[in-house]
């Protein structure tokens, strides 16, 4: 099936984290064509620093599975995956790993950009960039944005519109 699909759920997941007010950042696990986990961040409402959805996806996808071996899975995710969540797709084998955005620039995070390619690579896992970049971009940038302007005024409807329209069809 077409990627664009699978990242389609991915950001329907990231959707509903924002919707909470976490960084929207949702993963989907696919396996044989089936998406068999979802998941989305949620750091600040189950107050866990390691509920990125990459780790609560391949959490979901175990017990789907009945193991911890996601052999021939495939990720997809909105954001590209921190350190700790790249360790984690290692350790539990899947093969593939589709990204949305990149994380938004500054030194500190283009080593670790570059650090997790090797990583990743080095132990042979397919990474993918760019699919539907523009939607998973934009709605961290909104996230941002709203961020900022709660601190300004509380007129945010038009960049929640924004936010939503990175999930709908245009
Ligand atoms: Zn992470």
């Amino acid at each position: 099936m077409d990627k664009t699909v699978y990242m389609k759920e991915a950001l329907k997941e990231a959707y509903k984290a924002y919707q909470k007010g976490e960084t929207p950042i949702g993963a989907v696990i696919v396996k044989d064509g089936e998406i068999i986990a979802r998941a989305h961040n949620l750091t600040e409402t189950i107050k866990d620093s390691t509920a990125h959805a990459e780790i609560l996806a391949i959490r979901e996808a175990s017990g789907k599975i009945g193991g911890w071996r996601l052999i021939s899975c495939e990720l997809y995710v909105t954001m590209e995956p921190c350190m700790m969540c790249s360790g984690a797709i290692i350790n539990s084998r899947i093969k593939k790993v589709v990204i949305g955005a990149r994380h938004i620039k500054n030194s500190i995070l283009e080593k670790q950009h570059s650090y997790m390619i090797n990583y990743l690579g080095s132990n042979n896992i397919d990474v993918e960039f760019g699919v539907l970049e523009d939607r998973c971009s934009n709605m961290l940038r909104m996230f941002f944005k709203s961020l900022r302007n709660k601190r300004v005024d509380k007129n945010t409807n038009s960049i929640d519109g924004s936010v939503k329209n990175s999930i709908e069809d245009r």
